[in-house]
């Protein structure tokens, strides 16, 4: 084997590894994940239909000590009338 395949090989085995171990740790919840996921942009699901909603374009409501967001009126009179 030249170095260039050895130092390949060497590479893809850490990032590997790392991969594996990013998994452990969330699924452990040792990395913050869930609600604080690292997005582009954060998006915030629609309660209601599933949708994904960005919190600055999408109608919120609040109720029982939090805050929703939804995609159209019709899903927000929804989730307040539960
Ligand atoms: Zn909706």
């Amino acid at each position: 084997m030249g170095w260039i395949t050895r130092v390949l090989v060497i590479l893809i085995v850490l990032w590997a590894l790392w991969r594996f171990l990013r998994g452990v740790l969330e699924g452990a919840g040792m990395l913050s994940s869930g609600s604080r996921q690292p997005q582009a942009m954060k998006l915030v699901r629609d309660p209601v239909c599933g949708v994904f909603v960005a919190p600055s374009t999408a109608l919120a409501a609040n109720a029982r000590g939090e805050t929703a967001y939804f995609c159209s009126e019709k899903c927000r009179r929804e989730w307040e009338r539960r």
